[in-house]
């Protein structure tokens, strides 16, 4: 009989997803014509750009034509013209990220797992308390030892480094989900330095990055002096362009990014990278490839930014309702998250469920992602705006 991994039996019961989900089904069951607007699970809701389809269209044709069909891709990095598309894409923002660096993936949600395998079982994992729980999981399931850097209203649920705790390697996450929050370049720079003083390696999630609109937050890891030697870069097309369902992203490992092993010999973490996706991940399909090239061109820059403002002017409507509410909240600037604090000391599934029968509004209860989560509320503005704009006044009539 095979054993089982048992760290399993560690995770949390049950996904908050599927505790919201059933919660819906229950209300719906009961208030059949109640009508729910979903203000909860991050998923966008605008299709994806014209231009974008019409490249993938594009390379489905190719597919069907014997001189440009293409099987497995040779380096399962992927295609050239994509890593080229991604550096010229940080180009544009400052920041210099070689293509040889960069490797494609099916989204950032697997890669945040997937980085773990290899580093060994024995570190000390620090993520920040709320955060996105993929950080958590993929490291308990691992049997890692997981400690936790607080976020909180105290530091504007941007936490930082205790300089007295040792760790291995930092999940960060800017703009954070779930909070809203952006790290500045001075805090980046004290990550950076406690990474090196500990020998630790920084996985840094950027999924967001492109929902930074104040001027100097960065909007990579790498604008920061010394970042290439300690941090792992993850971004995701899903939030930039609309690929939930399309899957794409990229993963950069610096050639500067060295780890001592136990012979204390330096060894380039990108290579170890490449021996762990070249045994387990055979790529992104084509098609897909060549849509998320389209994304970086100046057509598709100026057709995903139209979407990404849709959900910006979202977000600006309930962080403005919030404002006239007085009630207290991070994110909606940088970010398409609201994190706000419950009305009247709730805690997040009491007011989640207040919300839900008061207000026929659906968010998600920050005590989902951490200890840190309690009492606190997410909000992410990926909605329609007249439903948006319906669930503020909802707000109004209940806490005005
Ligand atoms: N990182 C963060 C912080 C996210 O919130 C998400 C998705 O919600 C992802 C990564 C995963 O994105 P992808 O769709 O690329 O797997």
């Amino acid at each position: 009989m095979p054993k089982l991994n048992e760290n399993f039996f560690k995770l949390e019961k049950n996904y908050l997803f599927i505790n919201i989900a059933k919660k819906i089904k229950a209300f719906t069951a009961e208030h059949p014509e109640a009508d729910i607007i979903r203000m909860g699970i991050g998923d966008v809701t605008l299709p994806i750009a014209q231009c974008v389809i019409d490249a993938m269209k594009k390379g489905a044709d190719e597919m069907a034509v014997k001189e440009t069909f293409k099987g497995y891709e040779d380096s399962g990095a992927g295609y050239d013209f994509l890593r080229e598309a991604v550096s010229g894409y940080y180009k544009s923002f400052g920041v210099d990220v070689p293509a040889q660096d960069i490797r494609i993936n099916d989204g950032a949600k697997a890669d945040c797992g997937n980085i773990v395998d290899i580093f060994g079982s024995g570190n000390t994992v620090l993520v920040t308390d709320p955060a996105y729980p993929v950080y958590v999981d993929t490291n308990i399931m691992s049997g890692r030892n997981v400690i936790f850097a607080d976020s909180d209203e105290s530091n504007g649920f941007a936490a930082m480094p205790d300089e007295s705790v040792h760790c291995d390697l930092i999940y960060l996450c800017s703009p954070n989900n779930p909070t809203g929050s952006v790290y500045t370049a001075e805090q980046l720079k004290v990550w950076i330095d406690y990474a090196k003083k500990n020998d630790a390696v920084i996985i840094y999630d950027a999924a967001y990055e492109a929902f930074i609109t104040e001027e100097g937050i960065p909007r990579s890891i790498y604008a920061i002096e010394g970042a290439k030697e300690c941090a792992i870069e993850m971004c995701s097309l899903s939030k930039t362009a609309g690929f939930t369902g399309m899957r794409c992203g990229y993963t950069v490992v610096p050639h500067e990014l060295t780890v001592k092993n136990s012979k204390g010999e330096d060894v380039h973490l990108a290579d170890l990278w490449g021996r762990r996706q070249g045994s387990k991940f055979n790529g992104v399909s084509y098609p897909v490839q060549c849509a998320a090239a389209a994304v970086f061109s100046e057509e598709g820059q100026r057709q995903t930014r139209e979407n990404i403002h849709y959900y910006q002017r979202n977000a600006k409507l309930i962080a403005d309702t919030l404002d006239e509410l007085g009630i207290r909240y991070t994110g909606g600037r940088n970010s398409p998250y609201i994190w706000m604090k419950c009305p009247n000391n709730m805690g997040s599934w009491e007011f989640f469920d207040y919300l839900l029968e008061n207000a026929n509004v659906v968010g998600t209860p920050g005590a989902g992602f951490g200890k840190n989560g309690e009492g606190w509320f997410r909000l992410t503005a990926f909605g329609d705006k007249d439903k948006t704009a319906e669930a503020m006044e909802r707000f109004k009539k209940l806490f005005g």
